[in-house]
């Protein structure tokens, strides 16, 4: 089995980077027994203490209590000064390319290689970060991510289990478009793929995008802060626009994600059947309504705001970004801390990509801060995101027959969520990528 042993390999060598011991031979035994001090159980919100998950390949056979027989011939790997958590998922991340910044066509300035390396660094350290899968949602040139999912898949790199949107699906000048060249530059097409200015356009594009090989389609319903000239409180597309990605994608089996920063682009958004609001950051009441009662999920970027605002200001971006993420900052939690106290649908996704990958834990204290138990916040980014991707037969608990995506930090993490900023053990798909074994 080639595909098993190009994984081991790099199991290897991810365990050698990130300093542990990863022990990788030809005789890895079929059955591994993880000791866990503590076990958060976020399909019933409980952290029960003293447990043992048996992992047989790449699969999660059993979990039961420390005082239980483990099988003779299973491997132990000790982690009972540990919480032991599923490994976690990020909704909102773009992986490919480098860190976005004030330089709009940045993206223009590299060849699509150096985006796709890029995209493998930034796999790697989400992944050691604990971050097992993402929702990744998008990426300016087409593609790319449908390119990393399947490298990482055959194991040809080291990164999160990932779900993709291949282009987005945006009007042209809108806030998925690269923006700011001059006028009479072309855009080269495989930074327009997704561009679509009526409902049939959409249509079109839509197919093209999943036909191409991505797994969901993003949409960009209104202007966005980091797209020069765009607004976020402005519409781009019609209700009825929207409502054909809707149901172009739901003939594929799959639904659309949408960028919605404004009130009525939120609505819009919501009434045409989207499955996911991104960022969201003027939502107002009637659209916390509307998402409550459809069960839309609210995907809401709570932490890069801050983020963007200190490198923002250092490295002196234009003022007109500058002004928008503010008004658009302390706005979005105000919103979010409604969304929870309304029982809306919350998923994780932070936006990485805006800020460096491998901090993507750096919000989960933000959402206790803006209305969250702590217990809700992990679930945010483990069942609850599983949940919108569609993937819950497969990740996001500790169950028999998920797929055994198991990270580890030390001491009691939900006392305090930002120990999930140093997570000291990963294991994807019963693989071992950082952490020290034991014995
Ligand atoms: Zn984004």
């Amino acid at each position: 089995m080639p595909r098993r042993r190009s994984g081991l390999a790099l199991a290897m060598l991810a365990g050698l980077l990130a300093g542990g011991a990863a022990r990788v031979g030809a005789q890895e035994p079929a059955l591994i027994a993880i000791r866990a001090g503590r076990l958060v159980d976020v399909e019933r919100g409980e952290v029960r203490r003293d447990q043992v998950v048996l992992i047989r390949g790449d699969r999660i056979a059993a979990v039961q209590p420390a005082s239980a027989k483990i099988p003779s011939g299973a491997r132990i790997i000790d982690l009972s000064r540990f919480t032991v958590l599923p490994g976690l998922i990020d909704c909102h991340t773009h992986l490919i390319g480098d860190i976005q910044s004030a330089d709009v066509l940045l993206p223009l300035e590299r060849s699509e290689a150096q985006e796709t390396f890029s995209g493998v660094r930034n796999a790697r350290a989400t992944l050691l970060a604990g971050f097992t899968t993402v929702r990744d949602v998008g990426t300016y040139r087409a593609f790319v991510d449908v390119a990393l999912r399947d490298a990482i898949d055959d194991g040809t790199v080291v990164g999160p289990r990932m779900r993709v949107p291949g282009a987005y699906v945006t009007v042209s000048t809108g806030a998925g478009e690269l923006v700011g060249a001059a006028p009479d530059v072309t855009i080269p097409f495989s930074y327009r793929f997704g561009v679509a200015n009526s409902a049939d356009e959409v249509r079109a594009r839509v197919r093209a995008i999943l036909n191409g090989g991505a797994d969901f389609v993003k949409i960009l319903a209104t202007g966005a802060v980091l797209t020069r000239g765009t607004k976020p409180g402005v519409s781009e597309y019609t209700e009825e626009q929207i409502r054909a990605a809707v149901e172009q994608a739901a003939e594929y089996g799959t639904y659309v994600a949408a960028h919605a920063h404004g009130a009525e682009g939120i609505k819009r958004a919501v009434r045409a059947g989207v499955r996911s609001i991104e960022h969201g950051s003027l939502i107002d009441d009637e659209g916390i309504a509307l998402m409550k009662e459809r069960g839309t999920w609210f995907v809401a970027d709570i932490y890069n705001g801050d983020y963007t605002d200190s490198v923002g200001r250092l490295q002196q971006w234009p003022a007109d970004i500058l002004r928008k993420n503010e008004e658009t900052t302390e706005t979005q939690r105000a919103g979010f801390r409604k969304a929870v106290a309304a029982g809306v649908r919350i998923a994780y996704g932070t936006d990485s990509g805006v800020y460096p990958h491998g901090m993507n834990a750096m919000q989960l204290p933000y959402m206790v801060k803006h209305g969250m138990t702590p217990m809700q916040a992990t679930q945010s980014a483990t069942i609850s995101a599983a949940q919108l991707m569609q993937w819950e037969d497969r990740v996001g608990s500790i169950a028999p027959g998920k797929y055994a995506d198991i990270i580890a930090v030390e001491g009691d993490a939900l006392a305090d969520l930002r120990s999930l900023m140093k997570v000291g053990f990963v294991m994807k798909g019963g693989v071992v990528y950082k952490g020290r074994e034991s014995p």
